[in-house]
């Protein structure tokens, strides 16, 4: 009986697992189809200066106009994109949109795009970046990209000489979702960032009453950074007292739905054009 039970039992999980890998087959053959028809819009989240509130720049946020479950935000699909490889595509259709945009003059600040780990595996990456700019006459100067630990951890010699490449034409680097990975620090040292961007985990917990964690967490995060000679940008600022507590540990940028949630493109131009 044993026997049976565990027999039933395997049979069980291998539907469960068809049901789960037919899930990310639609998924990725609804990615495929959506890349073709150009379904994915840009919207654009504004980063300030907690001290005076001026919009320093904005960072790209990619969401999929999806047929039948309509706008969807990336925790929802660039999973499958990565293990497909297909977020490559949809990054290029984003980067080719705030190109565009940028170009259109009507960015305030730089604009920071979110780079998949992917990328950094083809040598060509940094090249077409700066020809994606070039060939509608944006300024990369005003362009920055994030950047997740996992880029570092791949191939560090050629991600390195990407951003070395990249910074060459003012193409500034951002650590993203400083704090949640590996955190090896000498990543700060090797690699040229211009900025690391406190994980907003550590934000959040600056609300909690128990906050006196984060806040030293904060205040370290900041002050390896003044001791590195760069910037520090704080990602989930949601109340007034987080945005306090920031400026008190002496971080100088943010980024939250208290300044402002991400927006369609077109909606943004329209109201600075
Ligand atoms: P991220 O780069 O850390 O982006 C910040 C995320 O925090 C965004 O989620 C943003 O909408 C959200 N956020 C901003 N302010 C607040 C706030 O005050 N409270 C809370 N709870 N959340 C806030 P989103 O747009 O869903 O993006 C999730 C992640 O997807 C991004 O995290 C980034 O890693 C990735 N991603 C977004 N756009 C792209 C893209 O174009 N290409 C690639 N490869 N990845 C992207
Ligand atoms: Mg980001
Ligand atoms: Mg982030
Ligand atoms: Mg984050």
């Amino acid at each position: 009986r044993a026997k049976a039970n565990g027999r039933s039992q395997a049979m069980v999980f291998d539907e469960a697992m068809r049901a789960e890998s037919l899930r990310l087959l639609d998924l990725e053959a609804d990615l495929r189809r959506s890349i073709n028809a150009d379904a994915f819009d840009v919207h654009l989240q504004p980063i300030v200066h907690l001290g005076n509130g001026r919009v320093v720049g904005h960072e790209a946020l990619v969401r999929w106009r999806h047929e039948t479950l309509g706008l969807l935000s990336p925790g929802a699909f660039i999973g499958v994109g990565e293990d497909s490889g297909l977020v490559r595509e949809i990054d290029w259709l984003v980067y080719r949109k705030v190109a565009e945009w940028m170009a259109g003059g009507r960015s305030k600040g730089y604009v920071s795009i979110n780079v998949s780990p992917l990328h950094f595996r083809s040598p060509e990456f940094a090249t077409r970046l700066l020809a994606t700019l070039d060939a509608v006459g944006a300024d990369p100067a005003r362009l920055r990209i994030e950047v997740t630990e996992a880029s570092l951890l791949e191939d560090s010699g050629r991600t390195l000489a990407q951003l070395n490449e990249l910074k060459a034409r003012g193409v500034l680097a951002m650590l993203d979702d400083f704090g949640t990975g590996f955190s090896a620090l000498s990543y700060l040292r090797s690699f040229p960032f211009h900025a690391l961007k406190i994980d907003r985990s550590f934000v959040a917990g600056l609300q909690e009453s128990s906050r006196g964690e984060s806040e030293a967490l904060v205040r370290a995060i900041v002050s390896l950074a003044d001791g590195l000679g760069i910037d520090c940008i704080a990602e989930g600022v949601e109340t007034r007292h987080q945005r306090q507590c920031l400026r008190e540990e002496g971080c100088l940028y943010g980024q939250g739905y208290l300044f402002g949630r991400p927006q369609a493109l077109p909606v943004l131009s329209a109201r600075s054009g």
